[in-house]
């Protein structure tokens, strides 16, 4: 129990701080600020509702209770700077994660990408510079590693980026690192590897595979699995990902300006994952547990393998994971569950 985060947390309860969420209707965003709200913090949102949704705040201000007064939330877009500028206002931290996801949406569409993910990042970098804030924290991606052959990732060694979408977060990187030199704003990036949990949209055509999958199985729909299902993943449950944000936060001068990754440090291969779904899900419906994946063909711009070494972030930011995938399952399979129920419910009537 007497990790660093129990420690910053202790801090951060005893002197709140105001902190700017961008991406606050969104998945982890979501996240971000109904755990800021349980910590007694001062929290703005700003969000377009391009990917996220209202039923994410008013589950997040549900659950502050009375924390709920001090959540104030913006509509407005990053691609334009005085909506960056009025979110950043008397802000001593931001923790931006805005963005369109999706390598899918990025090899379709690369304008929209390039437009809320470089512009958007750039007018946050403005705003935050001239309203002076603390320390800006920004979500990257392990997206950026695209080729390089290396296992585990280390932050040093990047390869070509594969997508549209890793270009605007390796862009993301150069232009804070910039910032910093040029000044003086403290800058963390943190390098998600694949984030799960409650929240997390399974509906649309750009959804992440496990809230997909888990979606699927619960419908009863086929679930397709790409390639041989032996590509793997470093899937990380976002009450880690809260942690590193918080950490970034708070840590001592000399960690800004550099990028984390942010993971568990274990891979799970897809027909892993899968398996674990479905015997996961099988505990909610008997049915489940014999539901078989369809295969098809590899997906153009997807990364092989993908396992971090979380190292830099243990020493420099105090991260330590407290979720395993089975961890996070655990915590996140009742809730999917629960909202399959709803909506069946909801269908019947
Ligand atoms: P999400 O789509 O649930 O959240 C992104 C939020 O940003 C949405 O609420 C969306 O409406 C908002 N947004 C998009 N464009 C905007 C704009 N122009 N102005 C204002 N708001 C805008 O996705 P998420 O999974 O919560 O991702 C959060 C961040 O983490 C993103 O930067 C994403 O690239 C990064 N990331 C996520 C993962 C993952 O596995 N989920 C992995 C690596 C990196």
């Amino acid at each position: 129990m007497h990790s660093a985060f129990h420690a910053v947390q202790a801090d951060l309860r005893a002197r709140p701080r105001r902190w700017l969420v961008t991406g606050a209707a969104g998945f982890i965003g979501s996240n971000l600020v109904e755990a800021l709200l349980e910590l007694g913090q001062t929290v703005t949102g700003l969000d377009n509702f391009a990917t996220g949704f209202q039923h994410n705040l008013d589950d997040v201000r549900a659950r502050a209770g009375e924390n709920a007064g001090r959540f104030t939330f913006i509509e407005g877009d990053i691609r334009n700077l005085d909506d960056c500028r009025r979110a950043c206002e008397g802000v001593g931290v931001v923790l931006h994660q805005a963005a369109l996801g999706s390598v899918p949406r990025s090899i379709g569409d690369p304008l929209a990408t390039h437009a809320t993910n470089v512009d958007g990042f750039l007018n946050m970098l403005v705003a935050a510079r001239d309203a002076n804030v603390g320390r800006f924290v920004y979500a990257s991606s392990s997206s950026v590693y695209g080729d390089h052959p290396a296992l585990p990732k280390v932050e040093e060694h990047v390869g070509t980026p594969l997508s549209p979408y890793a270009v605007t977060k390796r862009t993301n990187e150069l232009y804070a690192e910039t910032w910093g030199r040029h000044y003086g704003l403290e800058t963390v990036g943190l390098r998600y590897f694949n984030v799960f949990g409650r929240r997390q949209d399974p509906h649309g055509a750009y959804a992440a595979v496990m809230p997909m999958w888990v979606a699927n199985l619960l419908a009863g729909a086929p679930c397709y699995l790409n390639g041989d299902g032996e590509t793997s993943r470093d899937f990380c449950f976002v009450a880690n990902v809260v942690q590193a944000n918080i950490l970034a936060a708070v840590a001592l001068a000399d960690a800004a300006g550099l990028v984390y990754n942010i993971a568990v440090g274990e891979r799970t291969t897809l027909n892993e994952l899968y398996a674990l779904l479905r015997d996961g899900l099988a505990a909610f419906d008997p049915a489940i547990a014999h539901a078989e994946p369809v295969r098809r063909e590899f997906r153009a711009g997807d990364v092989r393998h993908s396992l971090a070494d979380t190292g830099r972030a243990a020493r420099l930011l105090g991260y330590a994971p407290t979720h395993t995938v089975r961890d996070g399952l655990a915590e996140t399979l009742p809730w999917y569950a629960e909202q399959a129920r709803e909506v069946l419910a909801a269908l019947a009537r």
